[in-house]
């Protein structure tokens, strides 16, 4: 077994914990509850997939099941937050993780119905225009739902779904590579639809670049940003992101099956010929309750609401965001960037001991990455994906062969990573050594 007393100092217990004695934002992981084994917390670096439950939930939830108790349907209006614009609640927090205005953004559905409800505003092939240009291996949702719209629309997805592959032997796109396939289908192309950060590589796309590429080329551009909200920065308005969407229950640490929502940029959403499919939540809220001849739209992407929001989860969403809002998405970022840089450090640390190890983090190096890494294991991935499960840390696999890890700067702290590295040193040891 390795020895403590080799590792460079960096790497050590009590560096890791005089790291986290420094950190300004360690007191955040108070408010989350971590999940056990045996008494002891696990190393939770699952929060790419599910954030852990802040502790302010559950009164949360009681609060508005109090309300309907005591209320009944008056809560609607007069529940201390009335649920008949529960959904505003979350609306500037929201809008501050995008860089969107508050119009431009609101919550609601999960995140594959609200892309298909964007795609029937947004996909709107006409003549040769007709492609959309995915990311090669997009999350599936992502492509049912645009090949579903083409077939929608009477195309071929084999004709009209491009899906952008990285150069032989690399693992993530260029930038430069995305931009330059945009130019080149030039008028054949309506809509760039990829993710913000991709869920299997980690990779962190060129959200601007690429929109003013598709701009270039008259198409439109919408981000799929899973991955990305609570993550990574984001200027959407600025960027003139067309539309985007996401889920609340990977960084936004909103619940599972938490409420998703959608962002419209303000040149689309207060435009009223800009087509929706159409629900009575989605009418001024003056004219909600009367009975229209005809569907007409709020103002802003409140206008793409179909149904009454779900306040249950909407209460989780509203305290999860309030925590981002106490930690400043800035100083979240820079430990971002810290936590995922020592867990890297790690990883380089134990393919230096043991060369042997087929181990390789695919994930770009900032700024083209988030939090997440992934660690291509080329044999054996199976067994140190258990070696690391055996030794509570939580990670995930993805076939075919990639472990990803996410350290999250709300609940995560260096002396975790001090943890997963110790557990992946000594599988390495135990696999490849
Ligand atoms: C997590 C994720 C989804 C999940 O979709 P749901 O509708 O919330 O089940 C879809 N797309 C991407 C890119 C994701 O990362």
């Amino acid at each position: 077994m390795p020895s403590t007393a080799r590792l460079p100092e960096e790497l050590t217990e009590e560096y890791a914990r005089t790291l986290d004695q420094a950190d300004e934002l360690a007191p955040f992981r108070e408010r989350f509850a971590i999940p056990q084994r045996n008494g002891t917390p696990v190393v939770y670096l699952c929060g790419h997939s599910l954030g852990l439950m802040p502790k302010d939930a559950p009164a949360a939830i009681a609060q508005e099941l109090d309300a309907w108790a005591r209320l009944g349907v008056e809560g609607h209006f007069h529940a201390p937050r009335p649920w008949f614009s529960y959904h505003r609640e979350v609306s500037a927090a929201l809008a501050e993780l995008l860089g969107a205005l508050p119009h431009e953004v609101v919550a609601m559905n999960s995140l594959t119905v609200n892309l298909h409800l964007l795609l029937a505003s947004f996909y709107q092939p006409r003549g040769q225009r007709r492609k959309i240009l995915l990311e090669h291996f997009p999350f599936p949702s992502d492509l049912y739902v645009a090949q579903t719209h083409v077939r929608w629309h009477g195309l071929d997805p084999q004709d009209v779904l491009e899906l952008l592959a990285p150069r032989p032997g690399e693992a993530t796109l260029r930038t430069e590579d995305i931009c330059r396939r945009i130019e080149e289908l030039g008028e054949e192309l309506a809509l760039v639809f990829m993710s913000g950060v991709h869920y299997y590589t980690g990779q962190r796309f060129d959200v601007e670049a690429i929109t003013a590429a598709a701009h270039r080329a008259g198409a439109l551009a919408g981000f799929d940003l899973a991955h990305a909200i609570g993550n990574v920065e984001l200027r959407l308005h600025d960027w003139e992101v067309d539309f985007a969407a996401w889920c609340s229950y990977k960084y936004l640490n909103s619940g599972p099956g938490g409420v998703g929502g959608i962002f419209v940029h303000e040149r689309h959403g207060l435009d009223p010929g800009r087509f929706r499919l159409g629900g009575w939540w989605g009418t001024p809220e003056s004219v909600r309750f009367q009975l229209l001849e005809e569907f007409s739209p709020a103002p802003g992407a409140e206008g793409w609401q179909l149904s009454n929001a779900p306040i249950l989860p909407l209460a989780v969403h509203r305290v999860a965001l309030r925590l981002f809002q106490e930690a400043g998405p800035e100083r979240l970022y820079r430990k971002r960037e810290r936590l995922t840089a020592y867990a890297q450090r790690w990883i380089d640390y134990v393919r230096s001991r043991l060369p042997a190890a087929p181990l390789r983090v695919i994930t770009p190096p900032p700024p083209e990455r988030g939090a997440q890494l992934s660690l291509l294991v080329e044999r054996d991935g199976g067994k140190l994906y258990s070696a690391l499960q055996e030794a509570n840390i939580v990670v995930d696999w993805r076939e075919p062969n990639v472990i990803r890890l996410a350290p999250v700067p709300l609940y995560n702290s260096f002396a975790d990573l001090y943890r997963f590295g110790q557990a992946l040193l000594q599988a390495a040891h135990v696999l490849w050594g």
